[in-house]
């Protein structure tokens, strides 16, 4: 059985402050008994505090991209080492954001992949087309090469401590999500590819659906036998629809 993951991509979005209230409303609200898993991915600044807000509260923390590289003379970027010591237990890699704005490459994305796993953080690995290749039928050999381009990389095995997100490009950030059947299409032949490499392996891990996931959908898309939770942009920054996603999942 499968444990939901809900995670908050906060974006470059907040303030010390903003994030503050943003941390306190969430935890009010959450609830133990709820089964999904709550982890926030806030900017690289806020990461240390906003972890010791989160403390024992059982809410995850993660970044939203890192380096590939160990350390060194890389201005300007964050090491899978450096994520890990101040607190988190994920990072997000290849959101399609980093993909189309910062030219990450699919074999740029696989590297993060492996640098993160190195440094025992869990990757959560974005797959997702566009609406030009969706329309042009060409959905499930995008997300095909996105993934094959890890797999060759790291091995199937890796993915026994991994998170796939399945993100359509054209629902992020648009308010137009997938519908519950399309994303669960796509996430069938995710694990139906896995399932060819390694059977325990496609049955244990977590496919979340990303792209304008709201408290008024949740619900339905979390009910597709293939979506193991969300990773929620937009309504990550608001607690109360945050929190009702989070019940949705759990
Ligand atoms: C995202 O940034 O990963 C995302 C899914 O954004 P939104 O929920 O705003 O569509």
């Amino acid at each position: 059985m499968r444990k939901p993951l809900v995670a908050g991509n906060w974006k470059m979005h907040g303030s010390r402050s903003e994030n503050a209230a943003l941390v306190r409303s969430l935890m009010d609200q959450l609830r133990p008994e709820w089964r999904a898993e709550v982890l926030v991915c806030p900017p690289f600044p806020y990461l240390w505090e906003t972890g010791r807000q989160l403390n024992d509260s059982g809410i995850g923390l993660g970044g939203q991209s890192l380096c590939a590289e160990p350390q060194g003379a890389f201005t300007g970027e964050v090491s899978a080492a450096m994520l890990r010591d101040v607190g988190c237990s994920h990072v997000i890699v290849g959101h399609s954001e980093r993909r189309q704005l910062f030219g990450e490459t699919d074999e740029a994305v696989a590297r993060k992949f492996v640098a993160a796993q190195a440094q025992d953080l869990v990757p959560v690995l974005c797959l997702g087309e566009t609406l030009e290749e969706r329309e042009g039928d060409r959905t499930f050999e995008v997300v095909g090469r996105q993934l094959e381009a890890v797999v060759s990389v790291s091995g199937i095995k890796a993915f026994a401590a991994a998170v796939i997100a399945y993100e359509p490009v054209w629902a992020i950030g648009t308010g137009r999500n997938a519908t519950p059947e399309q994303a669960q299409e796509v996430h069938a032949r995710i694990r139906a590819s896995l399932r060819a490499l390694d059977g325990t392996i496609a049955d244990s891990v977590r496919i979340l659906y990303g792209g304008s996931v709201k408290a008024a959908n949740a619900r339905e898309l979390f009910a597709m036998p293939d979506l193991d939770g969300g990773l929620v942009g937009g309504a990550s920054l608001k607690a109360d629809e945050f929190a009702q996603i989070c019940a949705a999942a759990g």
